[in-house]
């Protein structure tokens, strides 16, 4: 059943209350990537708009729990979010639930925005304590989820928080919306040919995605190092490759499974290699893994071989650095799929990436607005690609 959304609700004179992922990279106080932010503007002014008023919480990073610490304060955050919305966002106070945070909430006006501080500063909000989600509850007249990079996580904003909301409408946001119909409704009924794109360190973070998408895909294209495992598998060399040997057998039932299913499982064909795992080693392509020495991107006859599929789909779905593309010399296999997924998005084709070190690649080629969708979660979007269910979404009202 589809959840309801945002604009699907009358929010006039209702202050909503809004749980945003906020959590971003910062460095020496500045933020250095804001498209978390940014992504949550047309949900908070849908609300503006129509004559609601935000009450907007957020975590962000690992703070111990017990209290306000200067570096992991959101209030960097709401002065950014003032100059993206160009109107002016309260921050009342240190803590997310003392007096004055609990004042400001009831003092704000149709059209008036404020930002709790950081969730986490409470341990209780990463255990789900539900007296905490009470204080918290009591802030709004509706609940709207649009933290898509935290939806995998029970914390007391995400679940405990909406049920003791009962009776009052719980909604998505528009970002968890999106993430939604790519993430999981395009790749259950995609356009086809659908070609899936796997990369990224390990097979055994990604089982789950590999069982998911084989029965849904025409191809899958499989490098990074989690590649060396399927090679083994098949037992071609490997060399001193990341190998997960605890896998193999994975690998051998993912490569059965497609066999069964008829879908290509495509892997390199040639390699980028180094001698040793050390930032900037040397490297150079070879046909085969020399024994002494590792795999660390695919290599350019692969590369090619991949942009063809992916330039002949209809949908395309990347989880994964093909390589190691913090490396200079280690780069082009990512580059390669990247650009090639940018062409299918010019000639008409659904293009999805997930996964932070993925979209953190894009960013860095610069060809992030060349997907359709580039998902704003990590975790969360490589758990939505396993097909798993997440509570903070079910605890949401459903259409119907
Ligand atoms: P994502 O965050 O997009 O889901 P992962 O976290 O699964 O991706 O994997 C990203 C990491 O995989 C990168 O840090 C990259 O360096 C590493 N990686 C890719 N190819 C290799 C390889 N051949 N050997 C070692 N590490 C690799
Ligand atoms: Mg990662």
């Amino acid at each position: 059943m589809p959840t309801k959304t945002i604009d699907q609700i009358p929010v006039d004179g209702l202050r909503v209350l809004v749980r945003v992922d906020f959590n971003v990279p910062m460095q020496d106080g500045r933020i250095t990537d804001d498209r978390r932010i940014r992504s949550a503007i047309p949900t908070i002014n849908s609300i503006l708009d129509r004559g609601g008023s935000v009450v907007l919480m957020s975590h962000m990073g690992r703070p111990k729990g017990e209290g306000y610490e200067a570096s992991f304060s959101l209030e960097p955050i709401a002065l950014h979010l003032a100059t993206l919305l160009g109107r002016s966002v309260g921050f009342p106070s240190r803590d997310c639930v003392d007096e004055a945070a609990a004042t400001a909430v009831q003092s704000l006006k149709p059209g008036g925005v404020l930002l709790l501080e950081n969730l986490r500063f409470h341990k209780a909000e990463q255990k789900g304590d539900p007296y905490f989600a009470e204080k918290i509850a009591a802030y709004g007249d509706a609940y709207v989820n649009d933290a898509f990079g935290t939806c995998h996580r029970p914390d007391a904003s995400m679940v405990a928080v909406p049920q003791a909301m009962a009776g009052k409408p719980r909604v998505a946001g528009l970002l968890v919306e999106r993430e939604i119909a790519f993430l999981s409704e395009a790749v259950a009924n995609p356009k086809r040919p659908m070609v899936v794109i796997l990369g990224g360190a390990k097979v055994s973070s990604k089982i789950g995605a590999i069982e998911h998408l084989l029965p849904k895909c025409d191809a899958m294209l499989i490098g990074g190092a989690m590649a060396y495992t399927f090679m083994r598998a098949l037992g071609q060399p490997t060399g001193t490759s990341l190998v997960e040997e605890e896998h193999i057998p994975t690998a051998e039932r993912a490569l059965a499974a497609a066999r069964e299913a008829g879908v290509e499982l495509l892997l390199p064909i040639d390699h980028v290699v180094a001698d040793r795992l050390n930032h900037g080693s040397p490297t150079r392509v070879e046909s085969q893994i020399p024994d002494d020495a590792l795999g660390v991107d695919i290599g350019p006859e692969t590369a090619t071989q991949f942009a063809g599929r992916i330039e002949g789909a209809q949908s395309a779905l990347w989880n994964g650095p093909l390589g190691i593309f913090e490396w200079p010399g280690a780069d082009g296999g990512t580059r390669a799929v990247a650009q090639a997924l940018a062409k299918a998005t010019k000639a008409g084709a659904t293009t999805i990436v997930g996964g932070g070190d993925s979209a953190a690649a894009l960013d860095a080629m610069g060809l992030a607005a060349d997907m359709t969708h580039v998902s704003t979660g990590g975790g969360a979007s490589v758990e939505m690609l396993e097909g798993k269910r997440f509570e903070a979404i079910e605890v949401l009202d459903q259409i119907g």
